[in-house]
């Protein structure tokens, strides 16, 4: 979608085409917009009060939902819900996703032993899968050994 171009010289008056700048706007907020689009919508910014304002609306929003994560410092009056959320909201979190899992591999056990098919069928398929997931586990669990016992890995002495 390209906004109109207005080669004309008129400022446009506040809330003229600005819907053609929606898009442009979400992006701009997220630092998405680059290059000829960003020097458009810049120009449009210059001129256009409704845009800016709500340029300014979805940048505090912004700014609050990057409170609730982690990488941001804490912020008066965002520290008790930094708090609650690292202490709280994420072990619970884990233990549903954990929980979920485990009971959702108990369930697809189940389908796949009462499943009809024969059973070397079964068979085959279940040591292809563990087999499959004690690689993986042992792959990673080497990297994470790796990592630990040796975090200069690579640094000259
Ligand atoms: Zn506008």
């Amino acid at each position: 979608m390209i906004p109109p171009h207005d080669n004309s010289g008129v400022i446009p008056t506040a809330g003229e085409g600005c819907s053609d700048y929606q898009e442009d706007l979400v992006r701009f907020v997220d630092g998405e917009l680059q290059g000829t689009d960003l020097r458009r919508f810049e120009q449009h910014l210059e001129t256009c009060t409704e845009c800016r304002r709500e340029v300014s609306v979805f940048q505090s929003l912004k700014g609050e939902l990057q409170a609730m994560g982690m990488k941001q410092p804490e912020i008066p009056g965002g520290s008790v819900w930094n708090d609650v959320n690292r202490k709280v909201a994420r072990p619970i979190g884990w233990i549903f996703t954990i929980t979920g899992f485990i009971m959702y591999l108990v369930y697809a056990i189940y389908t796949f032993v009462t499943s009809s098919g024969n059973l070397f069928e079964k068979l085959m398929i279940g040591l292809l899968v563990v087999g499959f997931v004690v690689l993986l586990a042992t792959v990673a669990w080497e990297r994470i050994v790796d990592y630990r016992t040796d975090p200069y890995k690579g640094v000259e002495k």
